[in-house]
């Protein structure tokens, strides 16, 4: 039987994503936070409204679009009353959506936290590690920048154990690495002729 220790990890945000932008007062590319609050415009019959972002050095702000030359009659009234009344949960939840965040605000920050379980009790000198990750929320964090964090490895070593076959990722191959994490990528990753794979093992359970 081929021995494989197997964990997973569970990866959540630790704060919203702060959008990189131009910002018009510091004249240069600066992160944006949510400041929380929205903005209302009810124009006749039709509604606009966009989440309050402030830049992180000088509190200017971004308008960011919620709702778009919506007719009142088609919004729900309790989207409407929770925008009127600032509600945090709403706020924090469209704060968290990476969805439409494109262009220049697309390098949103990455902070995660990761919960660690060791799903096989295989011995930490075992010849393969498997890590599975739940990804409940959007994270813009890179794969590879994961893994070198977690796994105490420079990224230029997951590329070169990519390289020699020695790493996969499924599902969806090896361009994954470089792409921000998703829900139920496996990590794959062969130690036998690594002289460290107990100490990585060790790291991906979190038991060191
Ligand atoms: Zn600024």
């Amino acid at each position: 039987m081929v021995e494989v220790f197997s964990v997973l990890w569970t990866v959540i945000p630790q704060s919203a994503p702060q959008p990189t932008m131009n910002c018009r007062r510091c004249g240069a590319a600066r992160p944006f936070r949510s400041s929380g609050k929205f903005r209302v415009n009810a124009n006749g019959k039709q509604v606009d409204a966009w989440l309050i972002y402030k830049c992180t050095t000088c509190d200017d702000t971004w308008n960011r679009p919620v709702l778009e030359r919506r007719s009142v009659d088609g919004i729900d009234p309790c989207l409407l009353e929770a925008l009127h009344r600032n509600d945090p949960a709403l706020a924090d939840r469209l704060a968290g959506d990476i969805g439409d965040l494109r262009g220049g605000a697309a390098a949103a920050s990455a902070a995660v936290a990761v919960r660690k379980e060791v799903l096989c009790e295989a011995p930490l000198s075992a010849p393969w590690l498997s890590v599975r990750l739940a990804v409940p929320q959007p994270v813009t964090l890179r794969l590879d920048r994961l893994l070198a964090g977690e796994l105490g490895l420079s990224r230029k070593r997951l590329q070169a154990l990519q390289e020699s076959g020695r790493l996969d990722t499924a599902p969806n191959g090896p361009r994954m690495l470089r792409r921000p994490l998703r829900d139920g990528t496996c990590v794959t990753l062969e130690l036998a002729r690594e002289c460290d794979g107990a100490t990585i093992c060790a790291a991906a359970g979190d038991l060191a």
